[in-house]
């Protein structure tokens, strides 16, 4: 596995025209040609290396695109304005009028809206399912199936996804498996077990700095060209492409991934045994109690953890929202939606960031009122974090 850049970081080498150390920016719409010749070329996507207008591609995209590529170990990928302009591109290529997605129930609000609300516009339709469950995911099949679509890690339940299993079923029934991998960079690569494509909002983890949005598609050469393409490509045609100046910057923070996973896995891990201890209802793919601790470890680049996030079921939602304003008092973190951060961030996500989905559905795939969902900062003294958080909860009567 030819892994880079995020673990072999100092094997990326792009430099700017003047001999600079970072690439420079190309800070242009569109290109001139030489050669009238050159630029019908280009259109019909027959000339490497040419480049025409920025909404098809930049230099800037591309270095960060081949960057991630080789971080998730596929042939190429492209780089979009946000994680929903990638994942709705993505399933809008693969899927014409008619045909049908089986989908994790267990999957980022606006990815579920999109699929729920959405897509039927156009004659999609979705089943969603239990994605533990490889038998109801294969019941749900059907001759118009063309996608199965899962989260590595999901948001907000941290379920693991069986990704080899569930590229097995995908061959057998001649699906594309896409993998949502934004809750596990690094930790995880999804095409090396075995998924077709795979996607990442850039704005979490892998940016880092809570100051962008951002998404990217890694996959196949021949996938990409067609996501570009000038006459039928959906990143190119719906117009979700990432600008230069924000491909540049994303690429300097993408060079202290790996060193800020592990700090981030060694901080969520600490608490999360510490919380469990407490006796309180903790989920975290680290701990042993997780239903899928022994898969996730079959499944993970070892030295990256079990990643930053965790949650923690307090009881109700009134008991939660106290906390993570005390807690925020107290300067232990945000009470703000989104992950990736170097503070730690906390929110519940059933009236947040997974409000999209229906107050029943919610109880059946087990989100409750009181769950917090924590991602985990980087701070540099763990244990006096937690000190602080179980006083929090002392004080609350939560403990
Ligand atoms: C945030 C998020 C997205 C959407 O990404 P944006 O960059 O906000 O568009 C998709 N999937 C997961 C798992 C996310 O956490």
């Amino acid at each position: 596995m030819a892994f880079k850049p995020a673990n072999n970081i100092q094997d990326l080498q792009y430099f700017g025209e003047f001999g600079g150390v970072n690439p420079s920016i190309s800070d242009s719409s569109t290109y001139t040609f030489l050669s009238a010749k050159t630029m019908f070329d280009t259109f019909e996507g027959n000339a490497d290396g040419c480049y025409l207008y920025s909404r098809h591609s930049t230099p800037s995209n591309l270095y960060l695109g081949q960057a991630l590529a080789a971080m998730e170990g596929t042939e190429t990928a492209t780089v979009t304005a946000s994680g929903m302009g990638a994942i709705t591109a993505v399933l809008m290529q693969l899927c014409s009028a008619g045909d049908h997605i089986v989908s994790s129930r267990t999957i980022y609000g606006g990815t579920y809206a999109f699929l729920k609300n959405f897509t039927p516009r156009f004659n999609i339709e979705t089943s969603f399912v239990d994605i533990t469950k490889l038998e109801t995911v294969e019941a749900a099949i059907t001759p118009k199936t063309k996608v199965l679509y899962c989260e590595s890690v999901s948001n907000p339940l941290l379920e693991v996804a069986d990704i080899a299993a569930l590229s097995k079923l995908a061959k057998k029934h001649n699906l594309k498996l896409v993998v949502d991998n934004t809750f596990s960079p690094l930790s995880i690569s999804p095409t090396q077990l075995g998924a077709d494509i795979v996607i990442h909002s850039l704005t979490k983890f892998i940016n880092g700095s809570s100051d962008t949005v951002g998404g990217v598609v890694c996959g196949t050469q021949e996938f990409i060209d067609n996501l570009r393409n000038v006459n039928d490509g959906a990143c190119m045609l719906l117009g979700s492409t990432m600008d230069s100046l924000r491909a540049a910057s994303i690429l300097k923070n993408l060079r202290t991934l790996h060193i800020r996973m592990q700090q981030h896995s060694l901080n969520a891990k600490y608490l999360a045994e510490r919380f469990e201890k407490d006796g309180l209802k903790t989920v975290y793919p680290g701990l042993e109690s997780h239903t899928s601790h022994e898969l996730f470890k079959s499944m993970m680049n070892e030295k990256y953890g079990f990643g930053g996030m965790l949650t923690v079921d307090i009881g109700s939602l009134d008991k939660a929202n106290a906390l993570m304003e005390l807690m925020q008092k107290q300067n232990l973190g945000y009470l703000a939606v989104s992950l990736g951060f170097y503070k730690t961030l906390f929110s519940a996500p059933g009236s947040s960031t997974s409000s999209e989905i229906p107050v029943e559905e919610q109880k059946e795939m087990g989100l409750s009122d009181g769950l917090i969902r924590f991602s985990i900062g980087l701070d540099a003294d763990i244990e006096r974090t937690y000190t602080m958080m179980n006083t929090c909860m002392k004080e609350l009567d939560i403990l």
